[in-house]
């Protein structure tokens, strides 16, 4: 009598147990457990160290790709970041744009600046200096400096004139310019000219 020998394996689909008979090694059958058809092999120390290697494969790639997503992240925020910033730098330069640029300096071609013009009353009272000051925008001493004023009313309105006198302005220097104001209805003045008359 010969005795079969059944062999113990395992469906390649779903793991179940299977028994299977030592010719029919190699052959592929139903599986009982889940119906799929799998290969009659041995579940050997082979078979199950797979699982392992994959689980870990798996786990490092999925580490690799939370890392990758990570940065990507991290870079798309960072740009993101950047873009805004940008759009803010931008805006704050619109905003900026009147007081970046000041009123055209009239007197720029001869290299001086003027400042706005105050009127004020001396420390002793009862007389009005127009007061400001003229910059010097050379590297070179000017000599016989002369600033001219226009004094205006409340309308605006040309009323009379002031002078102030400076024998030197050094390079990149200002002067602190008063001159002296006769007209009683004057309520402002500007600067109109700034002359070396020397
Ligand atoms: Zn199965």
């Amino acid at each position: 009598m010969i005795k079969i020998k059944n062999l113990n394996g395992e469906c390649q689909q779903c793991g179940g147990a299977i028994e299977f008979r030592a010719e029919t090694t190699g052959m592929t059958a139903d599986c009982p457990h889940c119906g799929q058809p799998t290969e009659l092999r041995l579940a050997g120390p082979p078979e199950s160290a797979a699982p392992e290697q994959t689980k870990a494969i798996i786990y490092t790639m999925l580490a690799l790709a939370i890392l990758v997503g990570g940065l990507v992240v991290t870079l798309v925020v960072l740009k993101r970041a950047e873009r805004l910033s940008d759009r803010h730098r931008e805006a704050l330069a619109q905003t900026n744009a009147p007081a970046s640029f000041p009123p055209a300096n009239p007197f720029a071609p001869s290299g001086f600046r003027a400042s706005p013009v105050v009127l004020a009353n001396s420390e002793s009272g009862g007389v009005i200096y127009a007061v400001g000051k003229v910059y010097n925008l050379t590297s070179r001493q000017r000599f016989g400096v002369a600033v001219e004023l226009e004094l205006l009313d409340g309308h605006g309105d040309k009323v009379g004139d002031a002078k102030d006198y400076q024998a030197l302005l050094e390079p990149n220097a200002e002067w602190q310019f008063r001159a002296l104001v006769v007209a009683k209805n004057a309520v402002a003045a500007k600067v109109v000219a700034i002359r070396e008359v020397l």
